[in-house]
Order: structure tokens, then C-alpha cells, then sequence
């Protein structure tokens, strides 16, 4: 059934198929960590390469391999490798690209770990990094080294929804040799592909939107080529990133109804959008939809819609915020996203809280900016709870 004329929602219900011995409507759990052989000459063979066959369930497994060639396919990549987390697929690709004495340019408000492990772990290995804002392209430019081996974006950032041109930085990137990898986590691939717009490498936190039901951690990395692949599949598998065979089984689930979640999930946020930024208590509204978004027509140039993430600022600051935040119902006050329940969050006190002040001021991240992911309940209850808490302050 699997065929490059299918539409993403076909894609999405009918990829990563196995075969299995009785015809299962699903992908079976194979939940082993090790497979049998038929014989010594047979365990060789899987060994060497020559026979396709499973050895062990960190190297690959049949219900893991089924969800990657599923995202793999809706990425319009190579191919996938499952990880453990999101954090996982980031390690992983550091861990593959960096040596001692190299160099990396990432923006400078990617996801708050992606960042941090950079600053702590890595820098004591000799990865030397610089952040820049990317959405000015110059700032790329200016920041690429003789070392530099990584550019590492993310795109809309994360909390401020800054967008960078990927077609751009990648053209400056390819000129110099140097790999592009690109956390797709905030749009999904129903909204953005990385690897068409030039990059090597699409990173998800399945944990987000391609799970989307708020009860699975764990990660991909799709490669635009075999290269890369085979690079970054080694590397995951002798660290020992891998995902579960029952993780998989919940990810490949989630997955297929990516495209309809997405949809409600964005109609919503449209609204939410509009509706916050004609509310006189806040201060300025970042989400793609908006025309007022600094990178409006960026956003409608590369992704398939604005998506379903809204950053806004309260007036008032910190305390304003945490009013809002201790008085919605319906949202839950949590970290994490994409998922079919809104969620809604305060970087400055959570998810970025390891950053200093200043560092965070540099990336825009305000103490009064507030992040919410919409999700797909009815959106008049999720405006009236927003509303109620909003009139407190
Ligand atoms: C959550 C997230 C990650 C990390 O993923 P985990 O699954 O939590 O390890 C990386 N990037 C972005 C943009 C995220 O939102």
C-alpha cells in the first residue's frame, strides 16, 4: 500500500506495516529483547549483514522499525531511528557529530536540556558552542567557525516562536560542508519538513505531537540519506538511546491520527490567538497566525500552518502570570506539549528556569511570557476559562 502518491492522512494510518504470521489489523508488541537464531550459519548471517534478520532489541526490533519507517515516511526521509526520549535523539546527535575542539551553532532559545547538556556536558568534553539568535540569518553566518561541524536549529523556537529560515541557513550551511539538524518537535512533519527544505537531520520529541495522548516519552531522528543514517543509527545503538517495543506500539497509535489532531488543534489555536491579542490585560501575543508574528510571512512560506503553540505576556510580568496560571481549570498547568489536552506553562519558573536571567532576556524569554499548547477540546471552553482567569488579574 505504501506508495510516495498517498496523501499524509493515508500515509499516516497505512505506513510501518509488519508481516505478521495471523494478519493483524495492528503492529503486534514484540516485546523481546533478544531473537532466536536458526542455526550458527544463520546467526552469522545476521551478524555480517547478509541475512536481514533481528538480533537484539537495542539494534532493532520488528514493532520499533515499524514506527520509524512510518515517521520516516510522513518526514519524506532515508529513514527514522527510534529513541528513548527527545533528549535522547539530541544526545545522539551531538554525540555523532562533535569532537573534542569542534564547534556548534544553535539558536540561542532551542529547547532549555538541548541547550544545557551543550553547556555542561559537552563543553567539558572540549565541544566548544555559540547561541545566536537565528532567525537573522546573518547571525549564522557570522557565527560559523573553521570548526564548526553542527548547525542545530529549532524552528518555531522554543517558547519565544521565533522562526528561522531553514532553506537559508541550510544554503549558507551546505556551501561550508557542515550538517544542518533541525528539532521539528513544534510543528510535527503534518506542518514542516526539514529535510525538503535542505536539512541532513529532522528531529522529533515524539513525546509531543506524533504521540500526542500525554503517556509516552520518546524520540526520532529522520536522515535525509543513507549516510546519515547509518552515522547516527550507531551511534544511538552503542549508547543505548533505544525505545521500547511497548513505546513504539503507543507512538505508532498516537501517530495516526496526527493529522486530524493537528487540524482541530490549529483551528482552535486561531482563535485562542485572536482572542488574546484584543484582550486589554495582555501585553503581546507570538504565534505564527498572526500578522503581527515578526516572521509572518516566513511561517507561511515554509510551514504547512501556523500550528497550535501561542506564546503571549501578560501585563504585570511574574505576578500576573502565575494569577493566570493558578486560575485556569480546564488547561492543566504543566510542561510538555502537542498533546490532545491544552496545556499551559511558565518558562522563566519551569521549563528554562536552569538558564540565568540573562541569558534568558538574550533569548527573549520575558518573565511574564507565558506558553500554551491548544488542544482539541471545544475552543469556546477553552477562551471562557482563559477569560475568567485573565479578568483576576
Ligand atoms: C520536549 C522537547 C524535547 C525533548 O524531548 P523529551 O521527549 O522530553 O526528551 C526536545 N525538543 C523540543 C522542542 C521539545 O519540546
Amino acid at each position: 500500500m505504501k506508495s510516495d502518491k498517498l496523501g499524509i492522512n493515508s500515509l499516516l494510518i497505512h505506513s510501518g506495516e509488519v508481516d505478521d504470521a495471523f494478519g493483524s489489523a495492528t503492529v503486534p508488541i514484540y516485546q523481546t529483547s533478544t531473537f532466536k537464531f536458526k542455526s550458527a550459519d544463520h546467526g552469522a548471517q545476521c551478524f555480517s549483514g547478509e541475512t536481514k534478520g533481528y538480533i537484539y532489541t537495542r539494534i532493532a526490533n520488528p514493532t520499533i522499525n515499524a514506527l520509524e519507517e512510518a515517521v520516516a515516511a510522513i518526514e519524506k526521509g532515508f529513514g527514522g531511528i527510534a529513541t528513548s526520549s527527545g533528549m535522547g535523539a539530541v544526545t545522539t546527535v551531538y554525540a555523532a557529530y562533535l569532537s573534542q575542539g569542534q564547534h556548534i551553532v544553535s539558536h540561542n532559545a532551542v529547547y532549555g536540556p538541548a541547550r544545557g547538556i551543550m553547556e555542561t556536558i559537552f563543553a567539558r568534553f572540549g565541544v566548544e558552542c555559540t547561541y545566536i539568535d537565528a532567525t537573522d540569518i546573518e547571525n549564522v553566518r557570522a557565527a560559523i567557525r573553521e570548526n564548526t561541524k553542527l548547525i542545530y536549529l529549532e524552528t518555531p523556537a522554543n517558547p519565544t516562536m521565533g522562526i528561522t529560515d531553514i532553506s537559508a541557513v541550510c544554503a549558507i550551511a551546505k556551501e561550508k560542508g557542515i550538517p544542518v539538524c533541525v528539532d521539528n518537535t513544534f510543528c510535527s512533519p503534518y506542518l514542516q519538513n526539514p529535510l525538503e527544505l535542505g536539512a541532513d537531520v529532522a528531529l522529533h520529541s515524539m513525546t509531543k505531537f506524533i504521540n500526542g495522548h500525554a503517556d509516552v516519552v520518546a524520540g526520532m531522528l529522520v536522515t535525509k540519506d543513507e549516510k546519515n543514517y547509518n552515522l547516527l543509527r550507531s551511534t544511538m545503538v552503542n549508547l543505548g538511546f533505544n525505545m521500547d517495543p511497548h513505546q513504539a506500539y503507543l507512538a505508532l497509535r498516537g501517530l495516526k491520527t496526527l493529522g486530524i489532531r493537528v487540524e482541530r488543534a490549529q483551528q482552535n489555536a486561531e482563535k485562542v490567538a485572536v482572542y488574546l491579542e484584543n484582550h486589554p490585560k495582555v501585553e503581546w501575543v507570538k504565534y505564527p497566525g498572526l500578522a503581527s508574528h515578526p516572521q509572518f510571512e516566513l511561517a507561511k512560506k515554509q510551514m504547512r500552518g501556523p500550528g497550535t503553540m501561542i506564546s503571549f505576556e501578560v501585563k504585570g510580568g511574574l505576578n500576573a502570570g502565575k494569577i493566570v496560571m493558578d486560575n485556569v481549570h480546564l488547561s492543566l498547568l504543566a510542561v510538555s506539549l502537542g498533546g490532545v489536552e491544552s496545556l499551559i506553562q511558565h518558562p522563566a519558573s519551569m521549563t528554562h528556569s536552569k538558564l540565568s536571567k540573562e541569558k534568558r532576556q538574550e533569548a527573549g524569554i520575558t518573565d511574564g511570557l507565558i506558553r500554551f499548547s491548544i488542544g482539541i477540546e471545544d475552543v469556546e471552553d477553552i477562551i471562557a476559562d482563559l477569560d475568567q482567569a485573565l479578568n483576576l488579574v
